[in-house]
């Protein structure tokens, strides 16, 4: 599935490093990120990488994937604990005869 490139202007936002941080840089653009693993995506998705910017760039993908997923899970877990306990709390206010 191709992907379609931001547009230039927002590959090189405007940013700033807090004094004191010491930021992973591209070694394309120059652009600073606080994880290794934000620069690995970046390189892949932005430049041209080497085979092993391209072997990293994959690696985080797959750890992005990994990391939505269980966000997914998260969220439908959530969801359900959520409708049980209104089912539950419908079922006891139904019961105690408030209604
Ligand atoms: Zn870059």
């Amino acid at each position: 599935m191709p992907r379609k490139r931001p547009p230039a202007a927002s590959l090189s936002p405007r940013t700033s490093v807090p004094e004191g941080d010491r930021p992973t840089l591209c070694p394309y653009c120059d652009r600073p990120f606080r994880t290794d693993h934000a620069r690995d995506l970046h390189v892949g998705e932005s430049h041209d990488p080497t085979e092993s910017e391209r072997e990293r760039y994959e690696a985080a993908l797959e750890t992005e994937r990994d990391d939505l997923w269980l966000f997914h899970a998260r969220a439908v877990v959530g969801l359900g604990a959520t409708y049980s306990a209104t089912v539950i709390l419908y079922m006891v206010v139904l019961g105690s005869g408030i209604l």
